[in-house]
């Protein structure tokens, strides 16, 4: 392959929401006409915005939301595997965020809460169909279950901060902010 080829080959990049909102993905998109720069430089492999089920061969993996079921699992690794560097973005992938807070409670307590004894509830029994992920005892951060390469904290992140570090990144510089861009209180 021709030097100039090398040079122009598109980064694949490929994202995804575990135990997330979707906040996190809002504010990607938020960088606003600089998505139009983004999409110059990359393509996009699974994600919400397109519609591939697996991410295969990627640049740049990101990472929202927290490890809640079997089915994060299975997704995050099949990322870690196929992505060379790999980003957990927003507090739930950087430590558990808001679905962590289940982890006050044991699993049956809260299934208990939520289908059973909750206020309101008609005791329509706990979902069980097997096609339904299984729940983990606790909700993990990402880094609990594979290695992660950047985490931007934050709920969400900034896009300014999201398009910083996505464009360092594919420019090969190494990502650094300010002491300012990184305080949340
Ligand atoms: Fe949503 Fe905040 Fe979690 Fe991102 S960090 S997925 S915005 S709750």
């Amino acid at each position: 392959m021709e030097t100039s080829t090398l040079k122009k080959r598109k980064l694949r990049i490929a994202t995804t929401s575990l135990t997330g909102c979707f906040g996190c993905h809002m504010s990607i998109l938020d960088i606003d006409e600089k998505i139009i720069d983004l999409v110059e430089l990359v393509e996009f492999s699974r994600s919400p915005l397109t519609d591939f089920k697996h991410a295969v061969d990627c640049d740049i993996g990101i990472i929202e939301g927290a490890v809640s079921n079997d089915e994060n699992v299975e997704v995050l690794r099949e990322f870690r595997r196929q992505c060379k560097t790999l980003i957990a973005i927003g507090a739930c992938a950087v430590n558990g965020g808001i679905p962590a807070m289940r982890n006050r409670f044991s699993l049956s307590e809260c299934l208990n809460e939520s289908y059973l004894d909750g206020m309101g509830l008609e005791n329509q029994g706990i979902p069980n169909d097997p096609e339904l992920p299984r729940l983990l005892d606790n909700v993990h951060p990402v880094q609990d279950v594979v290695k992660i390469d950047y985490m931007l904290p934050g709920c969400p992140p900034s896009a300014e901060m999201i398009w910083q570090l996505l464009s360092d990144l594919i420019a090969g510089r190494e990502p650094v902010f300010t002491q300012e861009q990184i305080r949340y209180d």
